[in-house]
């Protein structure tokens, strides 16, 4: 891996260690630089034309231009792919790059994508986009038992795409049970496991075999980047390096890679306290008199409790809840908060607050919303790591007015 002087990790460190010290790198640039620096560079010399030709040809390890491969980028893809129980990882400009060079690179005209029912907006967009212009199936369900899963499949499936929990709603599928069929039948299963990053949620550990990330939420942590990693096996990282991340290009900046790697560091730590304050702002939420419902797994009144107690490590940082009053007065408590930031996006160390019937999912139907289970009065929340007393304070103060 170019010039970089380069150290074997050990394989039994903790997450919270690999986080840290994981990416394989004893000395940044030989001048002993605790921090990685960052490679802004465009380009790579080459001592000469052998040289270069060799690594045209892949004969010879080594950097060429930075949309084939940075070593600030090229760190950042290793801690993920060893965070993620992965062979290998790549970064992306933003999460939809990460997906549309997944779904792009994985799948040609004819085939059948099979997907979870909720989906992030955009990723659905760009389902449709498939199916209406490149004769791509793709189909929508419950994903949630073997039968459901299994009667979906068609003959041209190639691949199942699946989003757990989803947005907003929190609703879990489980990915031992998907990615059984899937490999029953021949075909790949990828995970957007944005929600709660590779701390809480390994999807691979469960036999799926591509993850992927928006890292603009938990990974980067601090909502100064908009990026998106993928990890899976050798083989399907290079199909889609060669193809889609190569050829439509919406790689990752060096300077965005070296902000991830400085927010991995706290990954462990800041997921740690998500869970702990969203727990405590779930039951605050539950026993309050203004709110009808609350979506959130750490809590036993959660339909499928016991499915995230079984593959995830933690119950995460996002919760949805249900305002008695619907709309008018979803809209009223959220004018009244003064630390929530009103704003779309999760996983910062901020609290971030929005409505998806105003907001993230006002372009859809309400009747479309509502077989989603996104009422009117539904409002979503990313925990922060604020004082967890004064986020509660924050949402009552809000509620009462
Ligand atoms: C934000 C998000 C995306 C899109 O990521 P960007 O970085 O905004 O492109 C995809 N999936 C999920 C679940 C998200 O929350």
């Amino acid at each position: 891996m170019g010039e970089m002087v380069t150290k074997e990790m050990p394989k039994e460190w903790g997450f919270a260690t690999q986080a840290i010290h994981g990416d394989g790198m004893k000395v940044a640039g030989g001048m002993g630089s605790l921090v990685p620096p960052i490679y802004q560079t465009s380009t790579f010399v080459f001592e000469d034309v052998e040289q270069g030709a060799k690594r045209f040809a892949g004969l010879e390890e080594g950097f060429v231009y930075t949309r084939l491969g940075n070593p600030t980028v090229q760190l950042l893809e290793q801690k993920i792919a060893l965070l993620e129980g992965a062979d290998a990882a790549l970064a992306f400009g933003s999460g939809m790059a990460a997906i549309s060079a997944v779904l792009l690179g994985m799948v040609k005209s004819g085939d059948h994508i099979l997907c979870s029912r909720s989906l992030y907006g955009c990723t659905f967009g760009l389902l449709k986009l498939m199916e209406e212009r490149y004769q791509v199936e793709v189909s929508l369900i419950e994903m949630r038992d073997e039968e459901a899963v299994r009667l979906a499949i068609r003959p041209n499936t190639t691949l199942i795409y699946l989003e757990t929990p989803a947005n907003p709603t929190m609703e879990l599928i489980d990915l031992a049970m998907v990615s059984k069929v899937a490999k029953e039948n021949g075909i790949y299963t990828a995970v957007d496991n944005t929600f709660l990053s590779p701390y809480l949620q390994r999807p691979i550990e469960y036999g799926c075999d591509i993850v992927i990330h928006s890292a603009t939420k938990y990974i980067g942590g601090h909502g100064d980047v908009v990026a998106g990693v993928i990890a899976g096996s050798y083989g399907i990282m290079q199909q889609i390096q060669m193809t889609t991340q190569k050829d439509l290009g919406g790689i990752l900046a060096p300077m965005d890679a070296f902000l991830l790697l400085r927010g991995l560091k706290t990954l462990a730590l800041r997921m740690e306290q998500h869970n702990r304050s969203a727990q405590l702002v779930a039951q605050f939420l539950e026993s309050h008199p203004s709110v009808n419902r609350v979506y959130y797994p750490g809590l036993r009144s959660f339909p499928q409790h016991e499915l995230a107690k079984k593959q995830m490590k933690g119950f995460g940082g996002v919760i949805a809840f249900e305002l008695t009053g619907g709309y008018e007065a979803a809209v009223q408590m959220l004018n009244q908060l003064n630390l929530c930031r009103l704003a779309v996006s999760l996983g910062d160390v901020d609290t971030l607050i929005q409505h998806p019937a105003s907001m993230t999912h006002s372009g859809v139907p309400q009747e479309e919303r509502w077989k989603m289970g996104i009422s009117d009065g539904l409002v979503r929340l990313s925990v922060g790591i604020e004082e967890v007393e004064d986020i509660m304070e924050d949402l009552r103060q809000a509620m009462e007015r």
